[in-house]
């Protein structure tokens, strides 16, 4: 068919909302210092590697995976402390479980509300289910602004409220009466999105018992799993008899499943990645909060957000640093075109103490030159 007649049919047919998106643009990070991606930096020991090709060796391919995977949901309770009364939910990566949430419980014109900026997909999901999201600006030093999140709740009624704690792009926590000031101001489902709980101090899993309106999402992406492509959810049985039902029923790949189950048997190795990260991190936020110019917040996840606004009076310093660390192979986030509070705002994930360094290095030769 000639490109015209099908960019017709195309045009006739694709969800209009759809064919306005931008693909989801992830940036080539072969041979570069990837520090945009909230990755760990450690690949597995050879010796766990080893054990979960073994497991992955014996997987019958011609099957199709369990529909409800015990062995995986029993690993992942032991190794993330899921209390007794809590039920588990799988999903491929928490992105599916997210998605699944607000096919739950919206229906057209419903509210998704998170403060913001927060993780990009609530919004994206809630839009693409046709639901209106509500983003409550974050304070001018980056918290949750919870006075200005009980008024939009009591305005606005969403079905569901996404907090991700710590946040991302910021990487700051919330506490835990915010937390629970929102949880009881909700009106409907409360989704606490604990991606980065491996680097925090604290966990609101306790709120999954005690109060009637909140889950929990969390992934193991961020230590050292990204690949797995693995998220689950614990909430009390009754809200996941309702979540699980929209999930497609062979969602949990077989490889998938029996890796996880092998790697998750070395669960102190992932532990001890994580503790690292979390010293390299507070050393990095140090360092850089000393470089000229640069304010540093505070993070309790795997990466710190850096803001460059007082390096030079212009506008663009974030962008041009930014440009400058990837002709030097090392590769941040720009978070600033996401939101105005984020103006000259990077996000770098935390690498080996060697990639820190470079980075470091690389800012102390990049910065005089912005002015
Ligand atoms: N929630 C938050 C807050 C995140 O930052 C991310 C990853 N960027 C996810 C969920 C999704 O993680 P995954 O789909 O890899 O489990």
């Amino acid at each position: 068919a000639s490109d015209a007649s099908t960019a017709r049919v195309i045009a006739a047919t694709i969800r209009p909302d759809v064919q306005a998106l931008a693909r989801y643009a992830v940036a080539d990070g072969t041979q570069a210092i990837k520090l945009d991606a909230m990755e760990s930096p450690y690949s597995l020991p050879d010796d766990i590697q080893a054990a979960v090709a073994r497991a992955v060796g014996k997987v019958a391919l011609n099957r199709y995976p369990s529909a409800d995977p015990r062995p995986v949901k029993d690993a992942v309770r032991t190794a993330f402390d899921i209390p007794a009364g809590a039920d588990i939910m799988l999903g491929n990566g928490s992105d599916e479980l997210i998605s699944l949430a607000i096919q739950s419980t919206c229906v057209p014109g419903d509210v998704v509300m998170s403060p913001w900026p927060s993780f990009v997909m609530y919004e994206a999901f809630a839009r693409l289910n046709h639901a209106t999201f509500a983003g409550v600006p974050l304070t001018a030093d980056l918290q949750i602004d919870v006075p200005a999140m009980v008024e939009a709740m009591a305005r606005l009624r969403p079905k569901i409220v996404f907090l991700a704690v710590p946040n991302n792009p910021t990487g700051l926590m919330w506490s835990a009466d915010a937390i629970r000031t929102v949880v009881e101001a909700a009106p409907g489902l409360v989704v606490i999105d604990e991606a980065y709980h491996a680097f925090a101090r604290s966990t609101s899993m306790d709120l999954v018992l005690s109060h009637p309106n909140v889950v929990i999402v969390r992934t193991v992406s961020k230590i050292g799993l990204a690949g797995m492509r693995l998220g689950y959810l614990a909430g009390a049985p009754a809200w996941v008899d309702q979540l699980d039902k929209l999930r497609p029923p062979y969602n949990l790949n077989v490889l998938t499943q029996a890796a996880i189950v092998a790697v998750l048997e070395h669960k102190p190795v992932l532990d001890a990645h994580a503790a690292q990260i979390c010293a390299d991190r507070d050393a990095l936020i140090a360092s850089l909060a000393a470089l000229p110019g640069v304010t540093s917040y505070p993070s309790a996840a795997n990466f710190v957000l850096a803001n460059f606004s007082s390096v030079a009076a212009q506008p663009g310093n974030a962008a041009r640093i930014y440009d400058d660390l990837k002709a030097r192979g090392i590769l941040v986030r720009n978070v600033g075109p996401m939101h105005p509070l984020l103006a000259e705002c990077l996000r770098i994930s935390i690498g080996t103490p060697d990639d820190n360094a470079a980075l470091l290095a690389a800012l102390n030769d990049i910065l005089p030159t912005i002015r």
